[in-house]
């Protein structure tokens, strides 16, 4: 599971909902409504209105050539698969689980991608479009299709003012020398101290530990050596946690909290990330800030600030805490509870700590 979470690129196209879409939701039949990949390597997707895309990108191993793969919400009602040609394999179309449509477009092994550069663009309110490829002399066209019975109304998109024209970066983990750092990832609270407690129950010490367990396995497989504080529900107070990133000498120093307001107000929303002394504790807060913001649309942006937290005050190696959005917060607590959006939070405070270990290391 994490291997497959590390290679895959992914971004979470939010789509606006239009006030004038004329469009009624289908829930029992899929959101992407026809697909066609051209003969100058470019897919265009077409789903149904307000939909949400997860586009994934996983290098090629033993079993399988590189794939790029869409998943659609919305289950579809004839998987199928379509022999390619070219630098294509295969097209499959199919359910991964129930509620579900993937499309996957698999390619030969010896297939030279560049998926850090693509870009999938959002062309209105229901049209996609990915350059994948830029193909050789041989390549035909391979297909297109409707995935199930055409819904909606093509020209009313045209009216649509395109406040959907979003363009998505596919981005990738930077590099960094191997085996040259050291990171303590601290997991806020643990055991009898549950931290905040949210909106329906959501409990701090339970998201904090599983995005620092994957931050943990991102950094790892970057060549980053990383410790965790905890790595399951122990009581454990500061003091320890301090003296453990200090005896290891650590060169960073990355405490995961979440937060709750006071009063539990659900209006409160957004992320910040505090340091305590020094310009690189501010660089590494400042970095993994911008990060966690990217990934947390709509969520306010708190900052980066001083904070006397007895973890970064104490700790000898720069050091931050970041508040990942509030429990207590309408907005943050439906997003936090979902381990799609804690795995975005981990990628995201993984790239920070990178950025500045490739800047600063
Ligand atoms: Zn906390």
């Amino acid at each position: 599971m994490l291997k497959f979470f590390v290679n895959k690129l992914f971004r979470y196209l939010p789509v606006v909902l239009l006030l004038n879409s004329v469009i009624p939701p289908v829930r029992s039949s899929s959101a992407l409504a026809a697909w066609e990949l051209k003969t100058n390597g470019v897919l265009e997707l077409r789903t149904k209105s307000n939909a949400n895309l997860n586009a994934y990108f996983q290098k090629a191993n033993q079993i399988y050539g590189d794939r790029f793969w869409v998943d659609f919400h919305g289950e579809l009602k004839n998987p199928r698969k379509i022999k390619g040609n070219g630098a294509i394999k295969e097209i499959r179309l199919g359910k991964p689980n129930k509620g579900k449509t993937r499309l996957v477009i698999e390619f030969k092994k010896e297939t030279y991608l560049t998926p850090l550069k693509w870009r999938m663009v959002g062309l209105d309110q229901n049209r996609w479009r990915i350059k994948l490829f830029t193909p050789k002399s041989s390549f035909k066209k391979i297909g297109e299709g409707l995935v199930e019975k055409r819904v909606g109304n093509i020209k009313q998109n045209q009216n649509s003012i395109y406040r959907n024209k979003s363009v998505n970066n596919f981005s990738q983990l930077p590099n960094v020398r191997q085996n040259r750092f050291s990171v303590v990832i601290d997991p806020g609270h643990g055991g009898p101290d549950p931290g905040a407690i949210g909106i329906g129950g959501i409990r701090e010490t339970d998201v904090v530990l599983e995005v620092s367990k994957i931050v943990k396995q991102l950094l790892t497989e970057k060549g980053v050596k990383v410790k965790l504080t905890r790595k399951n529900e122990i009581d454990l107070d500061l003091p320890p946690r301090v003296s453990f990133a200090n005896n290891i000498d650590a060169d960073i120093f990355v405490s995961i909290h979440a937060n709750a307001s006071r009063g539990k107000r659900r209006d409160i929303n957004g992320l910040e990330t505090f340091y305590f002394r020094g310009w690189r504790g501010r660089l590494l807060a400042k970095r993994i800030q911008r990060q966690i913001l990217r990934v947390s649309p709509g969520s306010p942006d708190r900052g980066v600030k001083q904070g006397r937290f007895y973890v970064i005050k104490n700790t000898r190696m720069p050091a931050v805490l970041v508040e990942i959005g509030f429990l207590t917060g309408r907005l943050d607590a439906r997003r936090l509870e979902k381990t799609t959006h804690r795995k975005r939070l981990a990628y995201a405070i993984a790239k920070g700590i990178l950025e500045y270990l490739s800047k600063v290391g």
